[in-house]
């Protein structure tokens, strides 16, 4: 099966136009005009603000340095904590270290594989000063419910929504509901620049703070009155290319469509699989939408046929595309040692971190990852209804063999 490729003559047409011209970024480190970037930048820019109703859209050269300009844009001090998931791509919590601020993590829930939201109470300490809120798979985080959890005291929401462009939340894009969030523009996300990323917010000072770090902070910032708040103001070059912009602003044109069309495809799968014996399709809670960036199942407790199996004779069927388990974060060595600059265990040591990431506190990551989550990569290869009523009839035949129950 062909990987699935957004990429098309308007995207080839643009970026000639940019390397035409040779004008490839217009970026300067410096107030002025282009401190803000050329000029694909600024448009690429305002068509996310008009798309995802947001006030400010600030592009940058990958998700991972959103989220570190994000982490920094609400300015924590070092030792403070952030809570996030476990299950999400490393950039979201290794983000929060690079301000030397400390991960926590919290379980998932079951159902959605977002945050355990019984369990995050019980985490959130005197130095939580943000919640990452991932949206994991394309369902947007529980925001309403994050903000009742967070009422009154001084925590701020990070949407990471590389996974969840064009997804709602009760009418409401995912990514725009927290303080600040974003997308990913990698070449595996719904649409892509190759690398790329958008921070938005509807917060003016969280925006200007972002838009330095972006472009090295501290060589402008006497020039903008408005920041007189220093911390984390070191600056980097998060700059986005001109051509990368271009390709964004085509790329944006064809979000909507895409998502459909995933959806699309999700619908057929779900109405496919959802009788099958042991099996839950995808939970979408109410009056939100789902992108897929992943299709999630789920093995249920109840049956006894190992997950390894059903997948061997998935893929012996010939069905592409299949994950099993996730990323539980608290693995990595980085958490396990807590060490992550030096090697004398900062930054946890330090300030005298009692956050402990043994995984007996996982308990549902732990059992999706080793024995019951599995996925088709919804996102990755060119799917079409043809190929996903196969995926299902494929699932069926299997269940069938197994001996269980294709119909209630
Ligand atoms: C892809 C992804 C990122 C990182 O985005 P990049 O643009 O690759 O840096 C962060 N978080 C999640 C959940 C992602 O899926």
């Amino acid at each position: 099966m062909k990987k699935y490729n957004s990429i098309g003559k308007e995207e080839i047409l643009a970026a000639n136009k940019v390397l035409k011209s040779g004008v490839l970024s217009e970026f300067i480190a410096k107030p002025g005009d282009y401190f803000l970037g050329g000029r694909n930048v600024k448009k690429f820019e305002k068509m996310v603000c008009k798309i995802f109703k947001v006030k400010y859209a600030i592009s940058v050269n990958s998700w991972t340095s959103g989220l570190t300009a994000a982490i920094g844009a609400i300015g924590i001090e070092p030792g403070d904590e952030i809570i996030c998931s476990p299950w999400t791509m490393s950039a979201s919590a290794i983000s929060i270290l690079h301000w030397n601020a400390i991960p926590v993590f919290v379980d998932i829930d079951p159902v959605t594989f977002n945050l355990d939201l019984k369990k995050l109470k019980s985490k959130i300490s005197k130095k939580t000063r943000a919640i990452m809120a991932v949206d994991i798979f394309g369902q947007s985080e529980a925001i309403d419910e994050i903000k009742e959890i967070i009422k009154n005291k001084n925590i701020k929401i990070i949407s990471d929504a590389a996974q969840s462009p064009y997804a709602f939340y009760k009418k409401k894009f995912a990514g725009t509901l927290g303080d600040i969030g974003g997308y990913s523009l990698n070449y595996h996300k719904h649409i892509n620049t190759g690398e790329g990323g958008i921070i938005v917010t509807n917060n003016k000072i969280l925006a200007s703070r972002a838009r330095l770090i972006r472009n090295h902070a501290e060589s402008s910032i006497s020039k903008f009155s408005s920041i007189n708040d220093l911390s984390n103001m070191i600056g980097y070059n998060f700059r986005l290319g001109e051509i990368e912009a271009a390709i964004g602003i085509e790329q944006l044109k064809k979000l909507k469509k895409i998502v459909l069309y995933r959806q699309k495809l999700a619908k057929i799968l779900t109405s496919g699989l959802s009788d099958l014996q042991g099996l839950k399709v995808p939970y979408v809670r109410p009056n939100c939408s789902h992108v897929y960036y992943v299709y999630p199942l789920v093995l249920e407790k109840t049956l006894k046929i190992k997950r390894d199996k059903i997948i061997k004779l998935l893929v012996k069927e010939g069905v592409v595309g299949l994950m099993k388990g996730y990323i539980n974060l608290y693995e990595l060595p980085i958490f396990k040692k807590k060490i992550a600059y030096g090697k004398k265990g900062f930054p946890w040591r330090l300030f005298k971190s009692k956050v402990n990431y043994s995984k007996k506190n996982y308990p549902n990551t732990e059992e999706l990852h080793n024995k019951r989550f599995f996925g088709i990569l919804l996102c990755s290869y060119d799917y079409k209804e043809k190929d996903v009523n196969l995926i299902v009839q494929k699932f069926k035949r299997v269940w069938s063999k197994l001996g269980l129950n294709v119909q209630k």
